[in-house]
């Protein structure tokens, strides 16, 4: 039997650095919240939970005396200045990606030209993004809206972290249309990709593909929808209990791979399940 992880399974670099801050917090003893909920692991949120993490959703719900952790999606300048106002300390957490982000807009609309944002409106990431521009914003989630946008002659053109490469590109053929004078920076993560093509290359490998990760989330879905497409015995499981007996066989490749939501003790705790149900 031969049984790989994927180098790429799981957390992201950005999210394991603020879960680890999350936890060094609770270590020492220092009493937090999170903004927004830190992570969509349920396993996980119970975890930080037990280690006296919650999340609020506001910073009225802060109490006296509390820190606030700042997750990977970042905030705008605004919510810095609320904390410094309401006397609130701060660990910051933004992703180091996010953060550049942050300061590609904030700079180039110095002098109040637009940012055009290609992502979701709705999405934490975005919102935050947004707010560290100093003029207009344009939030585009496809071609189409950028189509039916009115927009200006000059813009900087950011993408949220997450989305595809092939959404930001339709996108940008239309904005090269409209827009004159157009300053692009492809601001995708390569977590998301380099993940979903290593499972799409352990899974065209493996006799047995096993993708961990919640049911209801989309990434892993995704995930194991590629998966699934290469290895016909492809199986999601949430938890190690979700692992069949008699799983694979003796002389089975297996591989693991975990959506970006799965903390690497879960990863492992399915690993050793899979070696115990081995027929
Ligand atoms: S920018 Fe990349 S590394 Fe940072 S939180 Fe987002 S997906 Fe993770």
């Amino acid at each position: 039997m031969g049984l790989q992880i994927g180098k790429h399974a799981g957390f992201c670099f950005g999210v394991r650095r603020a879960v680890c801050k999350a936890f060094d917090c609770a270590q020492k003893q220092l009493p937090c919240v999170t903004l927004g909920p830190l992570i969509h692991n349920p396993q996980e949120v119970e975890r930080l939970k037990d280690a006296g993490i919650h999340s609020v959703n506001t910073l009225e719900e802060v109490a006296a005396g509390q820190t606030v952790i700042i997750r990977s999606h970042g905030v705008t300048p605004q919510v810095y200045a609320q904390c410094e106002q309401m006397g609130i300390p701060v660990i910051d957490a933004t992703c180091p990606h996010v953060a550049h982000i942050h300061q590609l807009v904030n700079s180039y609309s110095e002098s109040g030209d637009a940012v055009i944002i290609v992502g979701a409106a709705d999405h934490p990431e975005v919102i935050g993004i947004a707010g560290w521009a100093k003029g207009p914003v344009f939030i585009l989630h496809d071609g189409r809206a950028a189509e039916e946008a009115r927009l200006p002659g000059k813009a900087l053109v950011v993408a949220q972290t997450t989305i595809r490469g092939d959404r930001f590109d339709e996108v940008l053929a239309v904005l090269r249309q409209k827009v004159g004078e157009l300053t692009v920076r492809k601001t995708i993560c390569a977590a998301t990709s380099q993940r979903q093509e290593e499972a799409e290359r352990l899974s065209r490998e493996a006799d047995v593909m096993i993708v961990v990760g919640g049911k209801n989330s989309s990434n892993t879905q995704k995930l194991f929808e590629t998966c699934a497409l290469r290895c016909a015995r492809s199986i999601l499981v949430e938890t190690p209990e979700d692992v069949p007996e008699g799983v694979a066989g003796r002389d089975d490749r297996i591989a693991i791979t975990a959506g970006a939501s799965t903390p690497q003790w879960l990863l492992e705790q399915v690993r050793e399940k899979v070696e115990e149900n081995i027929r």
